[in-house]
């Protein structure tokens, strides 16, 4: 932990961080997304975000996933 950040509140519900800027819940659903890229772009040709549109469209995404989607995609393309 270098503790950059001194927020102590997950961005997207506001629940306690767990030092980072994602609560643990949505910390696991971003390091699950990021798993799932690396299987991705094994088996096809993808970016990150055009992966992560991907992900979001799927009815089976859970609801965490898709708000630290939307979250990611809000960030890098406001
Ligand atoms: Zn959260």
């Amino acid at each position: 932990m270098e503790g950059k950040s001194k927020e102590r509140k997950c961005v997207i519900c506001s629940n306690e961080s767990d030092g980072g800027e994602f609560c643990v819940w949505h910390r696991l659903s971003y390091e699950r997304l990021e798993e799932m890229f690396k299987v991705w772009r094994e088996a096809m040709e993808i970016g990150w975000k055009e992966f992560l549109e991907e992900v979001r469209k799927n009815p089976n995404t859970g609801v965490w996933v898709k708000e630290v989607i939307s979250y990611i995609l809000k960030k890098e393309n406001p």
